[in-house]
């Protein structure tokens, strides 16, 4: 079994609640941080583990933590990004879900690190069960003297309050988030300045995920090295991933980073191979904003490499024919099944969750929405193909915020690695939303 950081004792009846989180150890890693060391130190320890950001983008966590500014008298925040809606991600929903006081616990180290007195976890609308799992498990901090004034009789304060979400993708940004979290419609800002310049209320602020802030709780009760111990190359630690689509056993995994993404799919550890017998077509591995790869290229580099489940390993052939470990969302596609279908669904959802700020994502990815919907109806022509590829270009790198990028990317590659099946929706309108796509050459 692979060790468990983030899951240890998930299926430990009452893990939820703070008494049996107690008594497996748990709020060590506040009592460490408050009564031994200073905020700047907890800050070395989590530069020293080399966490990556796990909301998707991956930037140095430590790094971005020393980013915030600290004008004096002026109030800074953490917020905590729990507005998980990536197409194909649930790891943070699993771990708010099962194990809610890792979080908190993460929030009050984390926060303390920061400087802040006051922390929001901004929780996607829709998940109204954790939103109650979350206030309650505050509560019982509250109770136990972890949360509060003068927590341990550090001197420290902080309080926690949860912000429930209005369920829209794009406020899961971090800027269209703070607009969100300070009542206003959920607009990304233009970067920069950063948030940890100027975030909420203008003040300085640490956007963080759910994960990031969670693995900061073995990140300082182990110390930051042993962390860094884990995983591979500038992929230290563990990662979450969310496996989904067609494989055998769908579920939250635990992962350290730098497995081999053969072994991630076949053993029976993880994924158990691919449902009913099937054979792999494709992975979109990183939740539906990463380019989409044909199975052989999702296994091996085009250099014949395996590939891993590293930042770096996923990312290797760049777009031509590597992918990102994006947020984790490791969607399997078996034989059977369409691309132009799926990437039709993906580009309707980018359509539809647009905020329309900028023209080139409010205009390109409603035009790719019915182009795509006319190939897959058998409404298509030939020049189309080219049409989709041109848009997503004039989308990419264009806009304010990632949402243009992540629409066109899953476009562009689904052409550039199953253009035939395009080609072929045009060429048989007939049978265009009824086929079973078998393996062809993949
Ligand atoms: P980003 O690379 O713009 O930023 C990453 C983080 O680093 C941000 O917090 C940013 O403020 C900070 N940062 C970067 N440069 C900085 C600087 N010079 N100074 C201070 N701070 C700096 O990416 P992003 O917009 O945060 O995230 C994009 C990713 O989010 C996508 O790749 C996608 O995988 C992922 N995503 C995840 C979900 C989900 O549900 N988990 C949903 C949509 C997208
Ligand atoms: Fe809005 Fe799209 Fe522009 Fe992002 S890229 S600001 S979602 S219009």
């Amino acid at each position: 079994m692979a060790r468990q950081i983030l899951l240890e004792h998930i299926s430990e009846p009452g893990i939820d609640t703070f008494e049996v989180y107690r008594k497996k150890g748990g709020y060590s890693a506040v009592e460490k941080a408050l009564k031994t060391m200073s905020p700047e130190q907890v800050v070395e320890e989590v530069k020293t583990s080399g966490l990556r950001g796990r909301g998707g983008a991956g930037f140095p966590t430590g790094m971005k933590w020393s980013f915030l500014a600290k004008p004096e008298g002026v109030p800074r925040y953490l917020v905590c990004n729990a507005d998980e809606s990536e197409p194909g991600t649930f790891k943070d929903r699993y771990l708010m879900t099962r194990k809610p006081h890792i979080l908190i616990e993460g929030m009050i180290v984390s926060s303390y690190a920061l400087g802040a007195n006051t922390s929001y976890i901004y929780v996607r609308g829709e998940m109204m069960p954790q939103i109650r799992i979350l206030e309650r498990a505050i509560a019982e901090a509250k109770a136990n003297g972890f949360l509060g004034k003068n927590i341990l009789g550090s001197g420290y304060d902080l309080e926690i309050y949860v912000h429930p979400g209005g369920g829209a993708y794009i406020c899961g940004e971090e800027t269209a988030l703070l607009e969100s979290l300070e009542g206003k419609r959920g607009n990304p800002r233009i970067k920069p300045p950063f948030p940890a310049v100027a975030g909420l209320y203008n003040r300085p602020t640490v956007v963080n995920n759910v994960e990031s802030i969670a693995a900061t709780v073995p990140i300082i009760n182990d110390g930051g090295a042993e962390y860094a111990k884990l995983g591979i190359g500038r992929s230290t630690g563990t990662k979450l991933i969310s496996a989904g689509g067609n494989v055998a056993k769908p579920g939250v995994y635990e992962i350290e980073l730098g497995l081999p993404v053969e072994e991630f799919i076949y053993s029976d550890e993880y994924c158990g191979g691919i449902a009913n017998g099937k054979r792999l077509k494709a992975v979109v591995a990183g939740g539906s904003s990463v380019p989409i790869l044909p199975a052989n290229l999702i296994l091996k580099t085009i250099e014949g490499e395996a590939r891993l489940m590293s930042y770096e390993s996923l990312a290797e052939g760049g777009f031509q024919s590597g992918t990102m470990m994006g947020s984790g969302g490791f969607i399997a596609f078996d034989e059977d099944q369409c691309i132009v279908r799926n990437t039709w669904n993906f580009t309707r959802f980018y359509h539809h969750e647009s905020c329309g700020q900028c023209s080139p994502c409010r205009e390109g990815t409603g035009w790719m929405d019915k182009v795509l919907y006319n190939i897959e109806h058998g409404l298509g022509k030939y020049s189309d193909i080219d049409l989709l590829v041109n848009v997503a270009k004039n989308i990419e790198g264009n806009t304010i915020c990632p949402l243009g990028d992540a629409a066109a990317w899953p476009v562009a590659s689904a052409i550039r690695h199953f253009r035939d099946e395009f080609e072929w929706h045009v060429s048989n309108p007939d049978e265009s939303m009824t086929r079973n796509f078998g393996l062809a050459h993949y």
